[in-house]
């Protein structure tokens, strides 16, 4: 992994957090400049968070099985996303590879960090093209030169956005076998999947890492908690070059609260795994769509006749979906979230009125 890290990276002397040099107890705290008075009668908000989380990585092992020891946790995946490309990736010199059609902020990344990007698609059923990417990782591995960039990425989304498939374990571990860069797993639906997870990869591959987020099921896309689970090696270096501060203590209180609440988000997890095929049966039997794929997902890849067309009817009808006919092997997909009962019925009814 060493080898892998950029070189300021690898030798970066990390920001010394007030408090960090601090163990036991004490009652004066006068090491931070923060104020002693509280303005927002919440308990806490004059103090500067706790840099790792621990607490909240504690009840993360507790609820999700994530133990505390290998996870880092983000602002967001999308900062663990942005952290992975600048741990590794020299700018204008490394790349990185990615699967589309996939998760488009894994490209935005690379390119606000100057790092090229490789596509090895999915073949036209959304499946893996393994034969495809191995050949891929074999040719890049031979005509590597001294001196030069080298790929360090590989992005794996599974279930995969926006397709809603998820990749067989075992072709994962294929990748994550023949690859010595890093291979990124991020697990964003995996709740709603039944396919098992690449944690379980984790300790015969210290180069595999996975990406889990309380955005989707665990429904707190606001409080921007994303969560990176590797080796104890590559955490302690994301620890070390994150942003000190980087998840707020509001959005720390809320995770805890939220996990605290397991039996409900599991319960709202079975609603909406049993509204999705109704959702989808739904859709299926209106005249202007003419496939629903398969979901592991909280949302569903609907192919319908125009896309463009029916992605501003329902515009103006002040339904939002996604319109993703422009991705690889997506013409005229629409990307729609399962949600509640009356809110898949609105999409339902307005579709059954549509007149091309
Ligand atoms: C929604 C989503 C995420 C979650 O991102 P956050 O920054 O944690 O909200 C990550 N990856 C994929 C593929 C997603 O669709």
């Amino acid at each position: 992994m060493r080898e892998l890290l950029r070189k300021n990276i690898a030798g970066l002397v990390p920001y010394s957090c007030a408090r960090n040099d601090f163990k036991g107890t004490a009652s004066v705290f006068l090491d931070a400049n923060e104020n002693w008075q509280d303005f927002v009668k919440q308990p806490g908000r004059n103090r500067y968070p706790d840099p790792l989380s621990t607490r909240l990585r504690a009840e993360i092992e507790k609820r999700m099985g994530l133990k505390a020891a290998h996870t880092v946790i983000g602002n967001g995946s999308d900062e663990v996303i942005d952290n992975l490309v600048r741990m590794f990736c020299v700018p204008g010199k490394d790349h990185v590879l990615m699967l589309p059609p996939t998760y488009g902020a894994y490209r935005v990344f690379c390119d606000i960090n100057d790092v090229k990007v490789d596509v090895v698609p999915l073949t036209a059923d959304f499946q893996l093209d393994m034969q495809a990417i191995l050949a891929y990782l074999r040719s890049e591995k031979q005509n590597r030169k001294e001196g030069e960039g080298r790929l360090k990425l590989l992005f794996i989304c599974s279930p995969n956005n926006p397709t809603a498939n998820a990749f067989p374990l075992d072709q994962v571990e294929e990748i994550a076998r023949n690859f010595d860069g890093i291979t990124i797993v991020d697990e964003a639906y995996h709740d709603f999947s039944s396919v098992e997870s690449a944690v379980s990869l984790q300790p015969r591959y210290p180069n595999l890492v996975v990406l889990r987020t309380l955005s989707k099921c665990w429904a707190l896309a606001g409080a921007r908690i994303g969560i990176l689970v590797a080796s104890e090696e590559i955490c302690a270096v994301m620890a070390s070059m994150k942003y000190p501060y980087n998840v707020s203590s509001p959005a720390q209180d809320a995770a805890l609260e939220d996990l605290a609440n397991w039996e409900k988000v599991m319960a709202g997890k079975e609603d909406i795994l049993k509204q999705r095929p109704l959702f989808a049966a739904s859709l299926a039997k209106l005249s202007c769509v003419e496939k629903v794929y398969p979901s592991d997902a909280n949302f569903l890849l609907v192919k319908v006749r125009d896309a463009n067309k029916i992605y501003t009817y329902l515009m103006d009808k002040g339904i939002i979906v996604r319109n993703r006919s422009k991705e690889l092997h997506c013409e005229n997909c629409l990307r729609i979230t399962v949600g509640n009962a009356t809110e898949n019925q609105a999409v339902i009814d307005a579709l059954k009125e549509w007149k091309e």
